[in-house]
């Protein structure tokens, strides 16, 4: 049976960022990638928002984004690559104690990179965007435990991919020309452990005999491999759990409501100028809960969601549904507080995907061992980060210490595996 360099499971973007940049190095690796959906991007990368922002609170994350972000903009910018990025920026709208916090943040971050901010006071986001910023005489909103705007904070190296298939047609396309091959249509049943060295006795392996991955079991039949990467998204713990490797990788549902800009009002808040060069207003994130808006200026309509925790099931669903209470109870009640212009305003659709959480820290979880790579864990933030995850999974394929990120940072690969793991808490999720 032939035997494969690689083969990957998952070609969401990081299991195709994954290949294309081990590829890349390795040009004459035989490397497979297999997908259970019949295209590339089907799973949890198509469900997504696609925005995408240069700034976090953790040295860690901020690297991983910002010099994706910077990848990006030199496709489409230099290469002529059409990512339909649209720089809108990211809004923060913060209480007086967030705001503190925050700028500090950002402040410190500012002297140490090129970060770039505006701030701006609340009486200013008032008249730019008819904001409410004082809640304190509105007692439902008292009684809900929102905060009043003490200002916003833009960041302009921040956006939207209009279509997220571009950003995955990229990596695909560059790996199949390098000479990658993809199959759709397989799913990967379970993983093949073998001995080092078989003895050729029933029931292989024994527990004392030292043991590695050899590929998968599929639908379609065995794929040996001298290394496998599962980069299977939201079902990686589901593969791992059957050899009993922990992975930290949990799967929670998350939702987006679609809000057409109908009325004038609306129309006026998604058309806001002077925000960024498109014209629209910004990926707006309200105060505290976060509840956030991500706005569409070419189809006039908003999308809203809410990353919600506790006690939102770690659940693995095939085709996870929205909640129209979730946003006629829970959305709707806190963005009409802040901006009345969506009261009376129903969505007119919806959709569900699943966040691939790393339930220790929200971080990327990349670790190896037994010859099994995985490559996963992403948060909710995995188009933000994507080519830098890609980047330190060829790092770690090829048995170096650092990944060199796109503008030449370096980056620990150790860093983000779980024997010498080191991140600071992040502040900054969504
Ligand atoms: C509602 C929502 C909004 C989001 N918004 C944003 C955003 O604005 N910005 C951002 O940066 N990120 C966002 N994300 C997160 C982002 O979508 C993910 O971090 C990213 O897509 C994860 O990529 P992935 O390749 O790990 O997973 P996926 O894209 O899910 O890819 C995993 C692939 O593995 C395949 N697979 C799984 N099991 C098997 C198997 N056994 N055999 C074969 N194939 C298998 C699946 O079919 C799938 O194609 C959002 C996510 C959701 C759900």
């Amino acid at each position: 049976m032939a035997e494969y360099d690689v083969v990957i499971v998952g070609s969401g973007i990081l299991g195709l960022s994954t290949a294309y940049h081990v590829k890349s190095v390795h040009p004459d690796a035989d490397i497979l990638v297999i997908d259970k959906l019949s295209a590339a991007g089907e799973g949890n990368t198509a469900r997504s928002a696609a925005a995408f922002r240069c700034i976090f609170s953790s040295r860690t994350n901020y690297a991983l984004a910002d010099s994706s972000v910077e990848f990006y903009r030199h496709l489409q910018e230099d290469l002529g690559v059409d990512l339909k990025l649209q720089w809108l920026g990211y809004l923060w709208l913060l209480t007086e104690k967030d705001y503190g916090e925050i700028s500090a943040i950002f402040r410190d971050l500012a002297l140490k990179s090129d970060l770039k901010y505006i701030e701006y006071e609340g009486k200013e986001l008032t008249r730019r965007l008819c904001v409410r910023i004082d809640l304190k005489k509105d007692e439902e909103a008292q009684s809900m435990g929102l905060d009043d705007v003490f200002g916003g904070i833009l960041i302009p190296k921040a956006g939207v991919i209009n279509d997220v298939s571009s950003l995955v047609n990229f990596y695909e396309t560059e790996f199949l020309r390098l000479g990658g091959k993809i199959q759709y249509g397989i799913e990967a049943k379970s993983l093949i452990a073998e001995p080092r060295q078989p003895l050729g006795m029933p029931g292989e392996p024994y527990f004392w005999q030292a043991t590695r991955v050899a590929g998968v079991s599929t639908d379609k039949g065995v794929i040996k491999a001298k290394k496998t990467i599962l980069a299977a998204g939201a079902w990686v713990s589901q593969i791992l759990d059957r050899v009993g490797v922990e992975c930290y990788i949990k799967p929670r549902k998350r939702q987006f409501f679609a809000i057409p800009a109908k009325s004038g009002e609306l129309q006026e808040l998604l058309y806001t100028k002077g925000f960024n060069p498109v014209g629209c207003l910004p990926f707006t994130i309200l105060p505290r809960l976060r509840v956030y808006i991500r706005p569409f200026s070419k189809e006039g309509t908003y999308w809203v969601g809410y990353a919600d925790d506790f006690p939102r099931a770690f659940k693995l669903e095939e085709d996870p549904q929205p909640e129209k209470s979730f946003y006629e109870y829970g959305i709707y009640q806190v963005l009409t507080k802040y901006f009345p212009q969506f009261e009376n305003v129903r969505a007119s659709s919806a959709f569900a995907g699943l966040y691939e959480v790393n339930s220790l820290d929200g971080h990327p979880v990349i670790f190896e061992e037994n010859d099994l790579m995985v490559v996963g864990g992403a948060s909710g933030s995995g188009i933000t980060k994507a080519d830098a995850i890609g980047r330190i999974a060829e790092a770690l394929y090829s048995g170096k210490e650092y990944a060199c990120f796109y503008g030449d940072k370096k980056f620990k690969v150790s860093d983000l595996g779980l024997k010498k793991r080191y991140v600071e808490p992040e502040k900054l999720v969504l």
